[in-house]
């Protein structure tokens, strides 16, 4: 089926393929004719938009949007630096209008599936599902809406917008995000193809289970509950923290077995039946399988988790000719989707990764552990550190205050005042958040066009918003007072929001650390920033290296296209080991560790995982900059900086560019 599927690609690439349909003598042409029809001997930025946008629009055009002859008389028609400025408030105005509506369409068909306890109906997924802005793209494509985009407000590269950004007025600002619309012109078969693909890999992931009772150390002895599933690795790595906590000799013994298992998994000798099944006994130190209780051959799984990490990648190859703006994969995690380069975010964590403080946490937590270090340390949790009032009190409190999801809503003007905002200001903000009782655990979601509102989701029982909900729904209040200030106090639409993800996280993160303040409970533990910092910083440590395997296997996978999942797994053991070795084997004093390749995300959501430690860098970075300051007046500023690229926008933020090293100096700075 697989071949049947890549030849219909071929085919299809060759009939679609835009990039080299537009001959370079009728770009060169096009180009000459601009320059004369449009000319301005003295600015050479003049000459640059326009070399830029014609090149852009060939590398969009396909043969069914016109003859090359057709190519050149869209461009002399469509482009017109006098109508520059009134294109852009056009393209302004509608955008939010389409992706406004899309938001709101959204939030009331996915409602029944998000929030209440209404029994669902079949076709409430089916709602859900849907996505009113799926044909967008076609569309506009199609009518040459995105093309006369391209034409006139050319793509800028995170270098260029790093180097730019600063002096960029408003105006200058929108036309430059304007370009970063309509990135891609992927064929809907294409797509198709990568979702199913995609699917296939999230089912692979989410239905990847050990039955832990059947889990034996080499003596044949258990030490897992009988009803004990683990899912990997997020399971996994769950009970191996929480090990942390048995001082006897079986918590370290569960937690080798743990570390045992995970290396089977990633070198993939794990037994093929095992995997998924209760009943047949299974010791990950010495690889014995026993079926029936007697030891027996085994068919390994052989490279399943490789085979579709390579599917998942050659899906995104096929995007690659259709994405003259990101032509790789890499590229669109990284420039496209966090707005910085591989290189940029390589280098933050190659900093951290090397800063001389972590073979002295290392030792710190040798001295704690009472044992030298083993590799699955990286997951060392014993910096949390827990407030001196109990959970149920703290509970009995926000039932009190919050007995249901509508008083949540009418106090979270309060919860704004006691942050430091006025009452005028909080009163505003809060008019356009709104709480709803969720199904799940929580969300936000923002509005996606001034006049809307973002919500506010959090599960609330009949006995009112437990502590742990409050927890939850402070980090989401952060989001939402973002998503408003971004969107409401950001003069261009095109300027609204902030520069990725990781930014998204740092507000929330912001608020949520400030749950027990506005609960009105005092701390006095003088270590707890110590220790906060140290959880952070550790959890960082091991992020970033996870990250740096994610990412060195899609540079690998790009050099070598036709690998075997064979290889692949002998790849990405490698570069995991060597990825320990430089930055861990230091810290560890244990060389060739491969933990660092068990990672689900990897398989399912590739390149995705560089974004968490951002988020705690940049969290990192505001706190330090808030600290001592008006913590309402300054958020309030910095989050209506709106959409710059993520250097520009912290420089304009805290006055310098979004780096590790104060974070790692004062890490450095601390006595342990
Ligand atoms: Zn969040």
């Amino acid at each position: 089926m697989l071949m049947v599927l890549n030849s219909c690609r071929n085919a299809e690439t060759k009939e679609e393929s835009g990039a080299k349909k537009i001959p370079a003598s009728t770009i060169a042409e096009t180009i000459k004719e601009l320059e004369s029809k449009f000319p301005s001997p003295d600015k050479d930025s003049d000459k640059d938009l326009i070399r830029r946008g014609v090149e852009l629009t060939a590398g969009f055009w396909i043969p069914s949007d016109g003859s090359p002859e057709e190519f050149k008389t869209f461009c002399l028609d469509n482009y017109n630096p006098q109508n520059r400025k009134l294109l852009l408030e056009r393209f302004s105005k509608n955008l939010e209008a389409v992706y406004g509506c899309f938001m709101r369409i959204g939030a009331v068909v996915q409602f029944p599936l998000h929030v209440g306890n209404d029994p669902l109906l079949p076709a409430d997924k089916t709602f859900a599902a849907w996505s009113p802005g799926a044909h967008l793209n076609d569309d506009w494509f199609g009518n040459k809406l995105a093309m006369i985009l391209h034409l006139n407000f050319p793509y800028y590269s995170p270098e260029e917008r790093n180097a730019g950004g600063l002096a960029w007025n408003d105006e200058e600002n929108a036309a430059v995000n304007l370009g970063l619309y309509f990135a891609s012109r992927v064929p809907g078969s294409l797509q198709q193809a990568a979702s199913e693909i995609a699917t296939r890999a999230e089912l692979y992931v989410s239905d990847y289970n050990i039955y832990m009772h059947n889990v034996v150390d080499e003596n044949g002895r258990r030490y897992f509950p009988e009803d004990m599933r683990l899912i990997s690795h997020w399971g996994l790595r769950d009970e191996l923290k929480s090990s942390y906590a048995d001082k006897t000799d079986a918590g370290l013994a569960k937690q080798k077995l743990v570390f045992d298992l995970m290396l089977r998994i990633i070198n993939q000798d794990i037994p093929r039946e095992f995997v998924n099944a209760k009943g047949n006994d299974y010791c990950p130190t010495n690889n014995k399988f026993f079926r029936d209780g007697k030891e027996a051959a085994f068919e390994r799984e052989n490279d399943e988790r490789y085979a579709r990490l390579l599917e998942v990648f050659r899906a995104e190859k096929s995007f690659d000719e259709f994405s003259p703006l990101y032509p790789d994969a890499i590229r669109r995690a990284f420039d496209q989707g966090l707005e910085m380069t591989f290189d940029e975010v390589e280098k933050i964590f190659t900093t951290v990764l090397s800063a001389p403080a972590n073979k002295r946490i290392g030792q710190y937590i040798a001295r704690r552990l009472g044992r030298p270090l083993l590799p699955y340390d990286i997951w060392y949790d014993g910096f949390k550190t827990r407030s001196s009032v109990s959970e149920a009190e703290l509970t009995a409190k926000t039932e009190r205050r919050f007995p249901n999801a509508e008083a949540l809503e009418r106090k979270l003007p309060e919860i704004l005042q006691f942050l430091g905002y006025s009452k005028e200001r909080a009163g505003e903000i809060c008019s356009r958040v709104a709480v709803d009782a969720a199904r799940g655990s929580g969300h936000a979601m923002g509005a996606g066009m001034r006049g809307d509102i973002s919500r506010l989701r959090v599960r609330v029982p009949e006995t009112g918003l437990n502590y742990n909900g409050f927890n939850i729904a402070m980090h989401e209040f952060g989001h939402n007072v973002e998503q408003t200030v971004s969107l409401y106090d950001v003069k261009d639409y095109l300027n609204s929001g902030i520069p990725n993800t990781a930014f998204t996280e740092a507000l929330a993160f912001i608020f949520q650390k400030r749950d027990l303040d506005v609960l009105g409970v005092v701390e006095n533990n003088p270590d707890k920033q110590k220790f906060t910092d140290l959880d952070i910083y550790w959890g960082a440590v091991e992020i970033m290296g996870v990250a740096l395997v994610d990412m060195y296997a899609w540079k690998w996978m790009y050099a070598n296209p036709e690998a075997t999942p064979a290889e692949l797994r002998g790849a990405v053991v490698a570069i995991a080991k060597d990825v320990w070795n430089k930055y861990y084997a230091p810290v560890f004093g244990i060389d060739n560790s491969p933990i660092l390749a068990i990672y689900s995300h990897m398989i399912s959501y590739p390149l995705y995982l560089a974004a968490y430690p951002l988020g705690h860098l940049i969290e990192f970075q505001l706190e330090q900059h808030l600290a001592g300051k008006d913590f309402a007046r300054e958020t309030d500023r910095i989050y209506s900086i709106g959409h710059r690229s993520p250097e520009v926008w912290m420089t304009k933020a805290t006055g310098s560019k979004l780096s590790p090293e104060a974070f790692v100096r004062k890490i450095e700075g601390y006595e342990f």
